[in-house]
């Protein structure tokens, strides 16, 4: 009978130690943490070569999937200030945010940071002379540009992207940013005639020229 109920106890011990263990070794991610998780790895985009010609112009094939560099101050967008958001031009990824954007005289368009967290990748690229570090959107692989470090603060990096690989939605157009600022607008139209207009965009950055994308 004694015997029965010290073999019961040393179950019933081995049991909590069981669980205690699990507990400790196998933590359950929090919510918030797998929604970051979620927002830092895009959903992947994956096409033929065939199929990113027909939905690609010539010259978007040719910088997003060949990673050919469009030609200095020939881009759509190196010299746009509109405020607005660059998605990808070949899967619609949100890549770069116009308040991100500065002058950087190279003649293509250059941001201090992407959008977001695992918005673009980056790899090494050898093809050049000097080693650089290629950027690609994360989600569709697609060629960007070259990342380098003589960008202005707060990052110091420039992100020196091909205009051909972006597609650039302007704010009036729609979207999250452009609701809350519409909405933050009526409720302070009074205000705001008071006010001189807000200045959101990086100071122009140095004329000093830098390296080539
Ligand atoms: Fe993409």
């Amino acid at each position: 009978m004694f015997a029965g109920a010290a073999c019961l106890t040393v179950l019933a011990l081995l049991s909590q130690t069981a669980k205690d263990k699990e507990s400790v070794g196998d933590p359950k991610p929090k919510a918030d943490e797998t929604a970051a998780s979620a927002a830092a790895e895009p959903k992947k985009v994956v096409k033929t070569e065939k199929e990113w010609q027909k939905t690609l112009s010539r010259q978007q094939f040719m910088v997003l999937r060949r990673k050919a560099t469009e030609e200095a101050f020939t881009g759509k967008y190196w010299n746009n200030h509109a405020r607005g958001v660059y998605s990808c031009a070949g899967c619609g990824a949100k890549l770069f945010d116009s308040r991100t954007k500065f002058e950087s005289g190279t003649g293509w368009p250059s941001f201090f940071m992407p959008a977001g967290r695992g918005s673009v990748a980056t790899a090494l690229d050898y093809s050049a002379v000097e080693p650089r570090v290629e950027v690609m959107c994360a989600a569709c692989n697609g060629h960007l540009g070259h990342v380098f470090n003589d960008g202005p603060p707060p990052t110091g990096q420039r992100y020196c992207i091909n205009s051909a690989s972006l597609k650039f939605i302007p704010e009036s157009r729609g979207g999250a940013a452009s609701k809350t600022k519409t909405k933050a607008k009526s409720s302070a139209k009074a205000k705001a005639k008071a006010k001189p207009a807000e200045v959101d965009e990086p100071a122009p950055a140095t004329s000093k020229p830098k390296s080539d994308e």
